[in-house]
């Protein structure tokens, strides 16, 4: 098959074809042939993240229906396969009365890559979609298939793995019993209020938003779990202000539906208006039967330590105001910290600050200026949106387990199979 291009459409992926096996047979012929291979997902990133120096494989031939385990203390699991989405697993899920924690703007991505890259939505006590991993199978460059469990030595550095440490065939997700969700958009909230009391915006709803075109105003879009008490995280604040209804920092809310995008059709996005509906449904801001977001666009996104990322946002501000044209919205969310090494919330409670561009070849000119104003506060970038050419040991530096990544990288594939070359841009790989 011909190498696809990203969803995106901005890039052609590196790599020769596109080969898509349908046996595991195939599939570990391929992987100890020689050449090098990398897979593709559903091709949502932005970078070179998929590109390959030989093969790329996709293996959706290989997709299996979910299993559910519950264990006899009731905690459950699911098994999926690489190539089911996030879209296919959430109803399946909700019909047999069980619900993740977390999801991402959009169900239309893969499990395998969402994880792999330490994909996220919001929420304080809401970890990136990884942090859901309890185990998982890999097919390694040996050609065997190896099972690693939490608890087990490699685990936290095969979860956000960035495809490089072999092919993913399933990751095993805990769940939890399914439960519902009610979304209110406020629109037109002033900014420096937000950035003011963020843990107080954050804390007012199961998972946050806040959008803004750094005009100096933010739509905050809210998803409460119907069965949570909404006073409650407002109250875990302690002595510091709850702005649990928002009123303080002005603006009024929505009267119709939204989207993200000043421009877009609000009937793409999940219904809000305190509607509740199952999680799956009012997670993700997208629904999976519309093109979610712009289509055409690029984003970046850098990942910030929780407790500096209003000083790092206000300094990213002048810069993201200045390239305002080329800005679509931004976003900021919240998740909580975990312990998988190259996870942007590794050991730390986080900040995301997200940016959707118009697709425009002078954006990846304005991101060196927007990571120098970021520097200080010690920022990860999203493993699958673009970022400026690092440089290695600052970006290790951010990472406290980098060395061990680059140990295990090299002790599961010595010979650089799944070795691409973002890896090797960021120093993870020689
Ligand atoms: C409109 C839009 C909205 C988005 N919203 C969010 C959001 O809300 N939050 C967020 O954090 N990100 C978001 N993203 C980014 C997106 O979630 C990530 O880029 C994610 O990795 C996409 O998953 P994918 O399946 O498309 O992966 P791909 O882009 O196809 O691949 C990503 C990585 O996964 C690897 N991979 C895929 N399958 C396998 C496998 N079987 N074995 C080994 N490696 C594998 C690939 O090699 C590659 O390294 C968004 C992107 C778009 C386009």
């Amino acid at each position: 098959m011909p190498v696809p291009r990203a969803w995106a459409g901005h890039r052609t992926y590196g790599g020769r074809a596109l080969l898509a096996p349908r046996t595991l047979e195939a599939l570990a012929r391929l992987v100890t042939s020689g050449e090098p291979v990398r897979a593709v997902g559903s091709r949502h990133s932005f970078n070179d993240l998929v590109d390959s120096d030989g093969a790329l494989v996709t293996l959706t031939h290989l997709e299996r229906e979910p299993v559910l385990a519950v264990a006899p203390d009731g905690a459950a699991t699911v098994t999926v396969s690489a190539g089911t989405t996030y879209g296919r697993l959430g109803p399946w899920l909700h019909e047999r009365g069980y619900a993740l924690a977390a999801l991402a703007s959009l169900p239309h991505i893969s499990v395998v890559g969402a994880v792999t890259t330490a994909t996220h939505g919001s929420g304080d006590a809401i970890r990136t979609l990884a942090g859901a991993v309890v185990g998982l199978e890999l097919l390694t460059a040996q050609g065997d298939v190896r099972a690693l469990h939490r608890g087990d030595p490699d685990f936290a550095g095969a979860v956000v793995a960035l495809g490089g440490l072999g092919l993913v065939l399933t990751v095993t997700l805990a769940v939890e019993p399914t439960y519902e969700v009610a979304q209110t958009v406020r629109d037109d909230v002033a900014l420096d209020g937000v950035l003011a009391h963020l843990d107080a915006v954050f804390a007012g709803a199961t998972s946050v938003s806040v959008f803004t075109r750094w005009d100096g105003r933010a739509a905050v879009w809210r998803k409460q779990r119907t069965d949570a008490d909404p006073g409650a995280a407002a109250r875990d604040l302690g002595d510091r202000t709850s702005l649990d209804d928002l009123s303080g920092l002005g603006g009024r809310d929505a009267d119709g539906p939204r989207h993200p995008l000043p421009d877009g059709d609000p009937v793409a996005c999940t219904p809000q208006l305190g509607e509740p509906g199952p999680w799956f449904a009012r997670l993700p801001h997208f629904r999976l039967e519309f093109t979610p977001s712009a289509g055409a666009e690029l984003q970046s996104e850098y990942l910030l330590p929780r407790e500096a990322a209003a000083d790092a946002i206000r300094a990213a501000a002048p810069v993201l105001a200045e390239a305002r044209d080329l800005v679509l919205v931004s976003e900021l969310r919240s998740m909580a910290a975990d312990d998988l090494w190259l996870s942007g919330a590794y050991g730390r409670d986080t900040v995301g600050l997200h940016t959707t561009w118009r697709q425009d070849s002078r954006v990846p000119g304005v991101l060196p200026r927007l990571e120098e104003a970021l520097a200080p506060y010690a920022p990860r970038p999203h493993w699958g949106k673009l970022f400026a050419d690092p440089d290695p040991a600052g970006l290790a530096a951010h990472y406290p387990r980098w060395a061990d990544q680059v140990d295990l990288f090299l002790r599961y594939d010595p010979d650089g199979v799944f070795a691409g070359p973002l890896l090797r841009r960021v120093g993870l790989r020689a």
